[in-house]
């Protein structure tokens, strides 16, 4: 059971089709938030909205591919429509490219920083120019969490443009934060460390993934469920004096 510690706050969680973004509409909503869930496969978010609503609990399935800026501002403005002010923003969309850096095509390269970074980046800015038009400053409500990645500080095989993706993320973060320090908009980013969701594939029941496992040093996955009290804490009234922090959650994996 989870407190109803997000009652009156509204959420756009960003890649909630699949993985962590659905896990983290789920927990928002059963913490009482009205949920909008935003990605590329329509079907999926709405059945999602479905399960959601169908539990108690508010949400409004949105189509956006974070690569266009006209399908953000569509996003927020349906959630706007619906529900009022989004003072909740996960930027959580993702998309790995792995792969040997002298084989990786630049096209690959481009659509994963288009993804990662730029996504990320206009989500955000999306998100704190509608909180700060409202009146954020007087109410010290908006609450901006970037996904990142343990990637930003370690160095796998395979895995650099994607690591240099969620650096810059990291990054991003701090800045922003700083950025809106005065107007009522907190940032923060959250680095999970490797967690069997889609953006894995298979590789997990690879010979390469089994090996890459007992490298970790609890020798095992992290487990999703392992994010969800510091997301709902940053995203809560509590986490007023919390901003511009780079919170690591890996299971140990990155010590
Ligand atoms: P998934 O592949 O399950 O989820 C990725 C989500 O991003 C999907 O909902 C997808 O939706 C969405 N997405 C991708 N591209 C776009 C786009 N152009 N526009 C809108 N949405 C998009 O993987 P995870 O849940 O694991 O990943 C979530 C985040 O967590 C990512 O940022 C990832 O880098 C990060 N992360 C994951 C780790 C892990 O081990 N799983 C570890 C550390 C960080 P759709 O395709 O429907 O658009």
């Amino acid at each position: 059971m989870i407190a109803k510690t997000l009652a009156g706050r509204t959420a756009l969680i960003v890649g909630a089709s699949s993985g962590l973004g659905a896990r983290f509409a789920e927990i928002y909503a059963q913490a009482g938030a009205n949920v909008i869930l935003g990605a590329r496969r329509l079907d999926r978010t709405t059945d999602l909205a479905e399960k959601i609503i169908a539990s108690g609990g508010q949400a409004l399935p949105a189509e956006m591919d974070v690569t266009d800026e006209a399908s953000i501002i569509a996003a927020f403005d349906a959630a706007e429509a619906r529900f009022g002010t989004v003072n909740v923003i996960v930027a959580n969309a993702g998309i790995q490219k792995a792969g040997r850096s002298t084989a990786v095509r630049s096209a690959a390269i481009a659509e994963l920083m288009a993804t990662n970074f730029t996504g990320v980046y206009l989500v955000a800015r999306e998100g704190a120019r509608r909180l700060i038009a409202s009146g954020s400053k007087e109410r010290e409500d908006g609450r901006i969490i970037l996904i990142g990645s343990i990637t930003a500080d370690m160095s796998f095989q395979g895995d650099a443009a994607y690591a240099a993706s969620k650096a810059a993320v990291a990054k991003l973060g701090k800045d922003f934060a700083r950025e809106w320090v005065r107007q009522g908009v907190n940032v923060n980013v959250v680095q999970p460390g490797y967690i069997d969701t889609d953006i894995n594939g298979e590789w997990y029941q690879t010979d390469g993934g089994k090996a890459q496992i007992a490298t970790f040093n609890r020798r095992r996955l992290q487990d999703a469920s392992s994010l969800d009290e510091m997301m709902l804490f940053l995203a809560s009234d509590n986490a007023r004096a919390i901003t511009g922090s780079v919170i690591t959650i890996d299971d140990g994996q990155s010590l």
